[in-house]
Parts: C-alpha cells; sequence; structure tokens
C-alpha cells in the first residue's frame, strides 16, 4: 500500500521501516503486556534526529514537513501503538514551546529533545477531562517564581518523562508551564485508575504538585491562553493520533490478509470467499480515504490553514476505522482473532483507546461542528 511517494520521501520511509522491523515489532507484545515505557526505542529514535523530525533546525530538528512526522507515527504503530503513543507525548511538549515558549525556554529545552528528552503532557485532572476551561491545579505568582498546586491524573508517558507541560489556573484563567521531573514538591503515583486495556506504555502516572516552584520563563505563552495554546497543540497531536489509528488498522488488515490466504474452510481458502474479499475492499479502501484525511491535515499544519477542522476530522475518522478495521480482522480469523496469542486483540484495545484518548470522538465532531457553524454564521451576517 504504497501511498507515500507524493507525501514524503519513499527513503525516508523504507528507513524508519527497516528501524521498526528490527526493534520495535520484536518487543511490541511485550510492551504491551508488561505495560512498560519503551526509553531504549524512543532514546534511539531521538539520536536518529526522528523524534524531532519537524522542529525547526535553529534546535536541533529535521526543519521537515509534517508529513514526515505522519509517516513516522504510522509506521511505528503498524508495530506498536504503545511506541507512537511514547513519541506523541514529545511532539506535544516540543510543539507547544515551540508555538507559543518565550526565548529563554526555547533556548534551554527545545535542544534537549534532540538529544532524547522524554514528556508529559498534563491537562487532565480527576474532575476535568474534555472540558478543561477551569481546573482545580493552581499556579500563582510569587517573586521571581510561579507556585502550582494541584493533581493531574491520566499523564500518558509519566512513567519515564523528564519534563512535563502542565496546565494550571492562574487569576486571569487557564495557563500552561513547563516543569522538569525531579523539582522539589513534585511527586508522581500509579493509582487505581492508571492502567489502561490500550495504549499501554507504562500506566499513565498522577502528578502531585505541592507548591512546586519554576521560574517566571517558565510560563508558555500569554498567561489565561493556556485552553487556546493547549487546543492549538491538539491539532498537531490529533493529526499524529490518526496517523497511529491507520498504522494499527494497516496492521490488523495485514495480518487478517495473511490469515485469510492460508485458511481453508469448505474445501477453499477462506479468502476466496466473496464475503471476506468485501471485507478486505472495504477495510482497504477506509485505511487509504483515513490517510489521505491525515496527509491533507498534514498540509493544513505546514500552512497553518484550517488545523481545527482537518485535524479534527482526520482523528475522528482514523479512529473509527482503527477500530472497526481491528474488529472486523478478528471476525475474518475466526477462532484464532480471539487467541491471547494472537495479534489482534492488542490490535482492538489500542485503537478503541484512541477513540477516546487526545480528543474523544464526541468532543472532536463538536470541533468540526464549531467551525461550521462559524461559516453559516459569516454566511449570514
Ligand atoms: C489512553 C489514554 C491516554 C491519555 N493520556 C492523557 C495525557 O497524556 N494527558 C492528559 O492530560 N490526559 C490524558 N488522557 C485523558 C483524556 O484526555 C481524557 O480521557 C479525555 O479528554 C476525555 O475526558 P474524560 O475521560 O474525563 O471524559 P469526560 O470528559 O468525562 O467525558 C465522558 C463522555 O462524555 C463525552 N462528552 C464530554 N463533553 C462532551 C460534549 N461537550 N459534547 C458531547 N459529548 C461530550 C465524552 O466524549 C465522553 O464520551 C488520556 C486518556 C486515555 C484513554
Amino acid at each position: 500500500m504504497d501511498l507515500w511517494p507524493p507525501y514524503v520521501d519513499s527513503d525516508y520511509v523504507e528507513d524508519v521501516r527497516s528501524f521498526v522491523r528490527q526493534h520495535i515489532a520484536p518487543i511490541a507484545d511485550q510492551i504491551d503486556r508488561d505495560d512498560i515505557y519503551p526509553t531504549a526505542i524512543v532514546k534511539t529514535l531521538a539520536r536518529q534526529g526522528l523524534t524531532t523530525i519537524t522542529l525547526p533546525p535553529t534546535y536541533g530538528g529535521g526543519g521537515k514537513p509534517y508529513g514526515h512526522a505522519v509517516a513516522l507515527f504510522e509506521e511505528v504503530s503498524y508495530a506498536s501503538a504503545a511506541v507512537g503513543i511514547s513519541l506523541i507525548t514529545i511532539f506535544q511538549a516540543q510543539t507547544i514551546i515551540n508555538l507559543f515558549g518565550n526565548d529563554a525556554i526555547k533556548k534551554e529545552y527545545l535542544p534537549e529533545f534532540a538529544q532524547g528528552l522524554l514528556s508529559s503532557y498534563a491537562l487532565t485532572e480527576a474532575a476535568h477531562g474534555s472540558d478543561i476551561r477551569t481546573l482545580d491545579t493552581k499556579a500563582v505568582r510569587a517573586g521571581d517564581s510561579w507556585v502550582l498546586t494541584g493533581e493531574k491524573s491520566f499523564i500518558t508517558s509519566g512513567s519515564a518523562a523528564e519534563f512535563f507541560l502542565i496546565l494550571a489556573e492562574t487569576p486571569v484563567g487557564v495557563s500552561v508551564f513547563g516543569v522538569p521531573a525531579g523539582i522539589e514538591n513534585l511527586s508522581t503515583y500509579v493509582g487505581t485508575n492508571s492502567a489502561t486495556f490500550g495504549l499501554r506504555n507504562g500506566p499513565h502516572v498522577n502528578l502531585v504538585l505541592k507548591g512546586v516552584r519554576v521560574p517566571l520563563h517558565h510560563l508558555i505563552g500569554v498567561e489565561g491562553k493556556g485552553v487556546r495554546q493547549a487546543v492549538t497543540t491538539l491539532n498537531f497531536s490529533r493529526t499524529l493520533a490518526a496517523a497511529i489509528s491507520v498504522g494499527i488498522a494497516r496492521a490488523a488488515f495485514d495480518a487478517a490478509l495473511q490469515f485469510a490466504a492460508r485458511r481453508k474452510a469448505f474445501d477453499q481458502r477462506v479468502l476466496e470467499f466473496q464475503g471476506i474479499q468485501w471485507y478486505f475492499a472495504d477495510m482497504l479502501s477506509e485505511i487509504d480515504a483515513a490517510r489521505l484525511l491525515i496527509y491533507r491535515a498534514a498540509g493544513a499544519l505546514d500552512r497553518g490553514e484550517e488545523m481545527e477542522r482537518y485535524g479534527s476530522e482526520a482523528k475522528l475518522i482514523a479512529s473509527k476505522v482503527g477500530t472497526q478495521v481491528a474488529s472486523l480482522a478478528v471476525q475474518i480469523c475466526g477462532a484464532y482473532g480471539t487467541m491471547e496469542n494472537a495479534p489482534f486483540g492488542r490490535f482492538l484495545r489500542d485503537a478503541k483507546a484512541y477513540e477516546i484518548a487526545g480528543g474523544s470522538t464526541e468532543i472532536l465532531r463538536n470541533t468540526i461542528a464549531k467551525y461550521l457553524l462559524r461559516g453559516v454564521q459569516n454566511a449570514t451576517d
């Protein structure tokens, strides 16, 4: 399914594939089973410049168009969506700093990502999931510091993160702060609601802030504009999340195709039943359609145009396709599809979790509908 050449250099994709085959595929089941953060893999990808492929060269990045990131996420997630989500939290942190951070924090932290800095993006709290317009985590200014107090939950990659981007409310509204791990009064714990059935890259952690002090320049962007900044950053990570879903779908498709081509029933190969061929025809069309939406969203990110609409459309469709294809793959493989030692359970669990993480289906629909309503409003004004 070579759809890349119009969007991204095929040699680049081939290099990523070869790394994935050698280093990620062999341990993908183990990462999922043991729920561990794949530190060694992510650090190696960083040394090869892949985790900073879209960052400006001034900060040690590759300066490539966003299609390169999308291809990276699809290929990595073909083997392991857990590695994909481990990379997303790194891209989120560097994106928000690069887009909104002041010069001092950019110079301090962006080059660190090229050295393999591991990071997490902390929005969610026990009482605030989709709705982050107000937060219970507070930040107040005290002399030459910001002081943060509260608790964040569900933090992906938090078991290994060396740096956190944290949303907290100041007297003028929600704001974003960069907080290094290991700083005084910051701790993490694995709570009873920390392990998920999918996208298992180490248990999600709760992040406890008991008067954490960071310098003033660790405020990212404008005080009180944190929600807007976080949502803009989500346009980027939703496009990458969509690529993860397509990677999962493609893996499920290929594994089911291999099985159906070998397995016999009623004196013929399962793949020879027309009903089964139709399943594959539908799945292939849906995967291709989702990928096209993703590359359109990547182009929109490069140009800074209509990012909210295209990123949301890409994630809405790709996450649904991921779950549908993973589910059909089980169906096609019959009992083998349900075996614990077959990969389909992992595909299905990972795909379903991405209909919720990073912007649920309902929130994406709301975003697209808001875009529509704005157009109608403008036309009728
Ligand atoms: C695998 C995984 C990884 C995650 N990683 C992180 C992370 O790294 N950092 C982080 O901060 N958070 C993370 N989260 C949390 C995630 O961002 C939230 O789960 C998500 O924002 C939804 O919030 P919620 O689960 O509290 O659901 P709620 O907001 O309580 O929503 C419950 C249901 O209501 C729907 N709903 C909510 N509002 C509306 C509305 N306005 N219109 C229609 N329907 C609505 C939702 O779509 C959902 O179906 C992760 C979650 C998962 C599953």
